[in-house]
Formats: structure tokens, sequence, C-alpha cells
């Protein structure tokens, strides 16, 4: 858990690039291989996370809130955390989007309350939406009552989350359908996790366990949106370019890691090194263009009524070509750094693990095939398709 001490947002955070953020990235990088077992979580990068303003950061009044048109800056300080280390990465990218859902979806008084809990106490949220065939259903009792039964997997930050949004099946006689509802844990009996399910390849650090709901009660409060808002597109689809980002975070520690260690060997001047460099600070680039024109095109794209389904194509090509850059990258740096760059404490194991299991991501092919289905639809010329 969060420290309560820790500060109250005090950002003046501007860039993923000021002073302030590599501070952090620097500290965040230097205690990744701490909590890289199985049952740890990066607490004290959290308590860090959280001093440093990062945990408020998109809430009204702060750098990055929701209404300014800033997801670029957004995915550029995202990356920047998956550089720092990609578990801590993964957790914060979802509780930027525990906050988007209620940025689109809350009532006031849920914009205030859940505000309240990042501002004064840094709670941490998350999105737990995966589940197996013992899914989520959320049980009407009626008088504004709801009981869960079920449980969900890959709950990333497990026990340590105080405010996890957690979706399910709505069963009752007035509403039914997919239901968001945010749990707060400290007020509903205790949840038990199941923390075999997490023996992955990498990302550990993120403690993905699998958490069982049932018996959990809430109130009408604690429900968010109405059945089926949690699917709604643009938001849906369109929010991976978040995760493209701090995928992107990896391999630029990656090219980093590797600038860094061939310096130190005295072998930067074989052509085969440098044209290996030179292929990754390229695709590193290309990534950092399709996260900047994502976020920009995204924010002009989500003030027109009928752009929904171009803002998804577009993120469905973003997640796809840095899934590529990142597969790339890490092939590259392997060959440059060779065996003895793979023994720890040097990094590159830890980066390629987390990033091999990070990259696995939902419905990969059907983000392939939705930007074919996109392109043969629209009547747009293919000059103008992405204007
Ligand atoms: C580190 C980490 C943390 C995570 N944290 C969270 C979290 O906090 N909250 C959360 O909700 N989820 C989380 N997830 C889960 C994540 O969002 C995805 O749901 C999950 O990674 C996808 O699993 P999969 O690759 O096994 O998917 P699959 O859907 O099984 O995909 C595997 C392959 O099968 C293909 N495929 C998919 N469906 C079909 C089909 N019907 N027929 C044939 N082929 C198909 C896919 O395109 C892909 O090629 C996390 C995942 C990871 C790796």
């Amino acid at each position: 858990m969060i420290s309560q001490s820790v500060k109250r947002i005090t950002s003046t955070i501007q860039s993923a690039d000021s002073q302030q953020v590599n501070t952090l990235i620097n500290q965040l990088m230097a205690l990744a291989s701490q909590s890289d077992s199985e049952g740890a979580f990066p607490e004290e990068a959290f308590g860090q996370m959280a001093e440093a303003g990062m945990l408020g950061i998109t809430l009204p009044g702060q750098p990055l809130d929701f209404d300014l048109p800033e997801t670029k800056n957004l995915l550029q300080l995202l990356k920047r955390i998956g550089t720092g280390n990609l578990a801590v990465g993964r957790v914060y990218e979802g509780h930027i989007n525990a906050l988007y859902l209620i940025h689109l979806f809350g009532n006031q008084e849920q914009k205030k309350r859940y505000g309240a809990d990042v501002r004064q106490h840094q709670r941490l949220f998350s999105v737990w939406n995966t589940q197996a065939d013992d899914g989520i259903r959320i049980h009407a009792l009626g008088g504004g009552r709801y009981v869960l039964e079920g449980s969900k997997t890959f709950c990333s930050g497990a026990g340590w989350i105080q405010r996890p949004l957690v979706t399910g099946e709505l069963v009752g006689q007035d509403r039914s359908g997919w239901q968001m509802c945010i749990i707060p844990t400290e007020r509903v009996k205790p949840i038990p996790s199941d923390e075999q399910f997490w023996q992955p390849l990498g990302m550990r650090a993120s403690a993905s366990f699998k958490l069982d709901f049932t018996g959990v009660e809430l109130e009408e409060q604690d429900l968010l949106g109405q059945p089926g808002d949690y699917f709604k597109q643009p938001y849906f689809s369109g929010g991976a370019i978040r995760f493209a980002a701090v995928q992107l975070g990896a391999a630029e520690a990656l090219l980093s890691e590797t600038r860094t260690y061939l310096n130190d060997l005295n072998r930067v001047d074989d052509p085969f090194q440098k044209a290996r460099i030179g292929e990754m600070t390229y695709l590193i680039e290309s990534g950092n263009q399709w996260l900047n024109a994502a976020g920009d095109k995204t924010d002009v794209w989500l003030t027109q009524d009928d752009s929904a389904d171009k803002i998804v194509a577009y993120a469905n090509m973003t997640r796809t070509a840095i899934e590529q850059i990142c597969l790339r990258t890490m092939e590259l740096a392997e060959r440059s750094v060779g065996a003895r760059g793979l023994l720890r404490p040097l990094p590159f194991e830890r980066i390629h693990r987390d990033l091999s299991m990070y990259l696995r991501q939902p419905a990969p092919d059907a983000a392939l095939t939705g930007i074919g289905h996109y392109v043969f639809h629209t009547s747009s010329p293919t000059h103008d398709l992405w204007r």
C-alpha cells in the first residue's frame, strides 16, 4: 500500500522530458530488479510515483487533464514510465484507464469522490476486465444493493489496488448487461487472491493475480455508468494507444542500455554494431511518431461525431506497428550485446522477459484485420484516409 504520508499532488510536470520526470525514471530503473519476483509488487516505486504527482496528473486542473488536448503528452509520459519499469508502467496505465472511464461515465458525485481518493489518499485504481469461465456476475438485490459472484484473471496490482474497476454481467430486473463497478476495498469483505495463477514469463512485478470477488457487496454509488458503456467505441479499442506507449518505453530502454553497454566495451566503431544501433534508433523514432500522431489525431477526431471508426483503426495501426517495433528491437539488442549482455545484473534479460509478456495484449489478429475492414469500407480516398 502506498504510504499515506506521501505529499499531496504538487506537480509542476509540463512534459515527459522534464527534469522531474527524468529523475523519477532513473529512480524507477534503479528499483526495478528489486521487485522482479513472483508475489512482489513495486511498492517503493509507486510511493515515488505518488510523490512526483503522477497519480493525479489527469485530474481536473492538472497538467494532463482529460479535458485538455494532451493525449500526445500523456502517451509520452506513459512511455517514459515504461522505460523506467514496464511493470510499473502496466499498473500505472490501468490507473489512468480507470480515471479516464470515470471521466467519461462517472456522475458529478463520483468524479468528486474518486478524485479525492487520488488527491488526498493517493489511492491506486485499475481496470480488471479479463476473466475465464468463472467470470463475474453482479446480482441486483433490490434497494440499490448488489452482490458479486465470480473471479477475474490478470488483475494487475491485485491487493495493492484500493479502487479496482471491475466489469461483470449485471443481472437485475430493470437493467442488465456488461456493467462497470468500482470496489471500495476497505469497505468490503476481504477479496481472496490466487497468486499461483501468476507464474509468468515476465512482468512478475505487475502482480497480475486471479481474484475471487464472490460475496463482495456494493451499493448503487459503486456502479459506474450504464450496462454496455465499458465497450463503447472509440474509447474501448482506442485505448490501445496507451499500452502501446508503455511497450515502446521498454524498447527505448533497450536502445539506451545497448548504447551504454557497447560504449563501455568500446565496441562503437564496428560497422555491424553501428548498423544495429542505427536500425533500433529509427525504429524507436518511428514508434514515437506513431504515438505523437495517434495522440494528436485522437484529440482532434474526438471532437468530431463521425470519427469513432477512424480513431479505432488508427489505434489498431499504432499498436500493431509498435508491437513489430518492439519485437525487432529486442532481437537487435540481443544480437548487439550477446550472451554476456544477457546475464544479470544487467537489465537486458529482465526487460526482454517483461516486454515479451506485455506485448501479448488482447485480440492482436482482430486489431490487424480491423484496419483492413476499415479501409475496405470507408469512402475516403487512400491519400486522405487519416486526415
Ligand atoms: C502483464 C499483463 C497484465 C495484464 N493486466 C490486466 C489487467 O490488469 N486487467 C485486465 O483486464 N487484463 C489484464 N491483462 C490481460 C490482457 O488484457 C489480455 O486479455 C491478455 O493478455 C490476452 O491474453 P491472451 O494473449 O492469452 O489472449 P488470447 O485472446 O487467447 O489471444 C492469443 C492469440 O489467439 C488469437 N485469438 C483470440 N481469439 C481467438 C479466437 N476466438 N479464435 C482463434 N484465435 C483467437 C489472438 O489474436 C492471439 O493471436 C494483462 C495481461 C498481461 C500480459
